[in-house]
């Protein structure tokens, strides 16, 4: 059957594998995969870098003014894996780090940094063919999207996958308690802050993945994204 190119929009919790899905599925149909948490993150690395975080505070005027200067690419690398620049200097493993992971919730709260990349991630799908996943993809970047999932998983098995992460990437100073800490607050910020908080969309589809496998969930994926695209 033929398939039309389509908009896939990917949300859900911290750390319950929206990414790796996402990815697989892009290389699989042969799609662009755009990473929104990278680019706050970038965002939040910027903002580390200038000395605009004192605590929990952001000095939102400083930031308003430099917003405009910040430019966040992503780039294919040698192992075909994405990796993000902010203003052309690779930060792909700076932004991963729990500096930027414990910061992040409180810059992606400000309603002028939204407004900045939602533009940014808007002109990415001019020819569709582009699967990106974050917290507002379904319900405000791409409302119209063909096909949107919202995934979900336990804390606990959220907090272990990224606990793994760390260490396989050399962190061995960050603990287990640290990172479930973390993944649980990020869920509180991003569900309760004002400004496009995370929900899941009225039409979107819920995928708990817990208890699957990554070929159980890619293929579940994959699946539902063969139905939308003939549809
Ligand atoms: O997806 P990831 O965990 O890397 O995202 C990091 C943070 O960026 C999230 O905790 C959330 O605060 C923010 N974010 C967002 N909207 C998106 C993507 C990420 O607010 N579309």
């Amino acid at each position: 059957m033929k398939q039309k190119r389509i908009t896939v929009a990917i949300d859900g919790h911290s750390s319950c594998g929206k990414s790796t899905m996402a990815k697989a599925l892009a290389k699989r149909v042969g799609y662009a995969y755009i990473d929104t948490g990278a680019m706050y993150r970038a965002v939040t690395l910027y903002c580390l870098e200038h000395d605009m975080i004192k605590g929990e505070e952001v000095n939102k005027p400083r930031l308003r003014r430099h917003i405009p200067k910040i430019e966040i690419t992503f780039q294919v690398n040698e192992e075909g894996k994405s990796d993000t620049y902010l203003n052309g200097k690779n930060v792909e493993k700076e932004i991963r780090g729990m500096e930027v992971s414990n910061k992040v919730s409180l810059v992606s709260a400000i309603g002028f940094v939204r407004r900045a990349m939602v533009a940014q991630q808007q002109a990415m799908d001019k020819n569709k063919g582009i699967v990106m996943d974050g917290r507002d993809i379904g319900t405000v970047v791409f409302p119209d999207a063909e096909l949107k999932v919202f995934i979900t998983a336990s804390a606990q098995v959220r907090a272990e996958r990224r606990f793994k992460e760390l260490q396989s990437k050399g962190d061995t100073t960050t603990t287990f308690e640290e990172v479930l800490a973390n993944v649980q607050e990020r869920d509180l910020l991003d569900s309760t802050r004002k400004e496009s908080p995370l929900r899941q969309a009225d039409d979107a589809l819920l995928l708990d993945n817990s208890n699957l496998t990554l070929e159980e969930q890619d293929e579940w994926l994959y699946q539902r994204f063969v139905e939308a695209a003939t549809r």
